[in-house]
């Protein structure tokens, strides 16, 4: 039989690229790919040659049946998404499960992802951790899922397009209150940037330095009730709020 292969690619810089990554590219008989311009692009670059068949969540009923078709023939299927890992936030999660009930292998192939590499540079603790990926647009089921997660004990990671980073915030301020968080934008790349500071003060700071790029956010867990960020030197870095451009 078949293999599916799940396949990490950059989040920016393309030196992220692995070996291992080519490899399966190499080895696969077909690429199903988020955005088949954009991975061709990638592709590309490195050389490959391999054809490609779109898979995104528009399509993703119809291709899933054709593509465990073809792993049932004994094709290898490299999955991949626009950047980090497949299934994260991205096209992936269905076709993966489907694969594992047909008993095909599934074959990760770690590369890039923004969350963990947010997350490990934030200050905050890493485990445990919680990844919520984007929160709803609309701003009464944001409040609700902020509500659901305020009094869990783990750092929470954030996925946010630019242009709804701020009302995010606020919702953020609003029902979790007034906590730490870590800003990382752009990671890996040139204009990579890194704002820590309590909610307030990044929201603060956005009002002069309007979101652009890529975010990834990372918010202190529940403290309890009543926080207190004031005594101890483990939080003396966060008493005013640091750029680091
Ligand atoms: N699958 C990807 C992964 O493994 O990280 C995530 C895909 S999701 C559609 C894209 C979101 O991830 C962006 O809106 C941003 O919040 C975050 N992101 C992706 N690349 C990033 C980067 N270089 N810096 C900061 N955040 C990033």
């Amino acid at each position: 039989g078949g293999i599916l292969y799940i396949v990490g690619t950059p989040i920016g810089n393309l030196d992220d690229w692995t070996p291992r990554a080519k490899n399966a590219f190499e080895t696969a008989d077909v690429i199903a790919a988020e955005d088949t311009r954009h991975t061709q692009k990638l592709l590309n670059r490195f050389g490959i040659r391999k054809p490609l068949i779109s898979y995104h969540e528009h399509n993703r009923h119809t291709r899933e049946k054709e593509l465990i078709d073809r792993l049932k023939q004994g094709e290898t299927v490299a999955l991949v998404s626009d950047a980090g890992m497949p299934g994260i936030s991205d096209p992936g999660e269905e076709l993966i499960r489907s694969a594992i009930a047909c008993d095909i292998p599934v074959i990760p192939v770690p590369g890039p992802n923004a969350a963990v590499t947010a997350l490990v540079a934030s200050g905050l603790p890493p485990q445990p951790f919680l990844f919520l990926g984007f929160l709803p647009r609309n701003t009464r089921e944001r409040e609700e899922v902020c509500r659901r997660w305020r009094r869990v004990e783990a750092t929470l990671v954030c996925y946010e397009a630019p242009h709804r980073l701020k009302a995010m915030l606020q919702t953020v301020l609003e029902v979790m209150g007034d906590r730490r968080v870590a800003l990382a934008r752009e990671l890996t790349k040139r204009h990579e940037e890194w704002l820590r500071g309590t909610v307030s003060e990044c929201l603060q700071w956005l009002e002069d330095h309007p979101p652009r790029g890529e975010y990834t956010v990372v918010i202190a867990g529940w403290e309890g009730e009543t926080p207190s960020m004031d005594d101890s030197e483990e939080t003396a870095w966060w008493q005013s709020l640091t750029v680091i451009e």
